[in-house]
């Protein structure tokens, strides 16, 4: 596995307006010093003990995202450093993240999760949640989180055409929040959408960050 070629070999087809996150999820230090150390500063994990052991572990300008499921009793732990959580599913978990951030004198950036996928399994808001949740009084009186965007995963699948309309199903609803909520609002506007397997369809329909793992940094071995 020779990483800092993964890299550069992903960054010359990405568009240069699309970010690269790096997914470092169940790799060790030294693996992903080799990415730092070809010039890579993004890189994202999915559970809450990881990221703070690396975070700890590897340099300070590493900037960090929190990409996975957000258990609210562990919002404190992640808030003093993160640079972008992903994964806001609920009010509940943006109320925390915003009294955590107070706390730290800090405004977090923050991406709404959307389900976007068939399975049952992956997390996430539907667009009715999501305008829900902007209108409420409980968001309104948040002043330490500040939502950039939206992030969604796609269906498993190998039908290609599945995933293209479930980006795009994304891509629309980022449009039509922007419009109603976030018009002027030049901050809002990343779309986390894409994988080692879907990047490039998810660049189609207008990802603005991608989350690449395997691709990367070879297969995840888990315990
Ligand atoms: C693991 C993970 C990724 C990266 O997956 P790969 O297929 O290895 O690129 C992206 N997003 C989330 C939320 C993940 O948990």
């Amino acid at each position: 596995m020779n990483v800092a070629r993964n890299l550069e070999f992903i960054l010359k087809e990405l568009p240069s307006a699309v970010k690269l996150v790096a997914v470092t999820k169940t790799h060790p230090d030294d693996v992903i010093l080799q990415a730092y150390h070809a010039g890579h500063r993004i890189f994202g994990e999915n559970k809450v003990q990881e990221l703070v052991s690396k975070h700890q572990n590897l340099p300070g300008d590493i900037e960090w995202h929190m990409i996975g499921h957000l258990q609210t009793n562990k919002v404190k732990y992640i808030v003093p450093f993160v640079h972008l959580i992903h994964s806001v599913d609920s009010i509940k978990l943006l109320n925390t993240i915003d009294r955590e951030a107070a706390k730290n004198g800090r405004v977090i950036d923050c991406l709404l999760q959307l389900k976007i996928a068939k399975e049952e399994t992956k997390y996430g808001m539907d667009s009715d949640d999501v305008l829900a949740m902007l209108c409420s009084a409980d968001y309104k009186q948040c002043s330490n989180v500040r939502i950039t965007g939206l992030m969604g995963m796609a269906t498993f699948t190998s039908d290609e055409s599945q995933i293209e309309k479930e980006f795009e199903n994304l891509a629309d609803t980022f449009r039509k929040i922007k419009d109603s909520f976030f018009k002027e609002k030049t901050y809002f506007c990343e779309l986390s959408m894409g994988m080692s397997d879907d990047y490039k369809i998810a660049v189609k329909a207008g990802s603005t960050m991608v989350r690449i793992g395997s691709l990367i940094f070879g297969e995840r071995k888990y315990q």
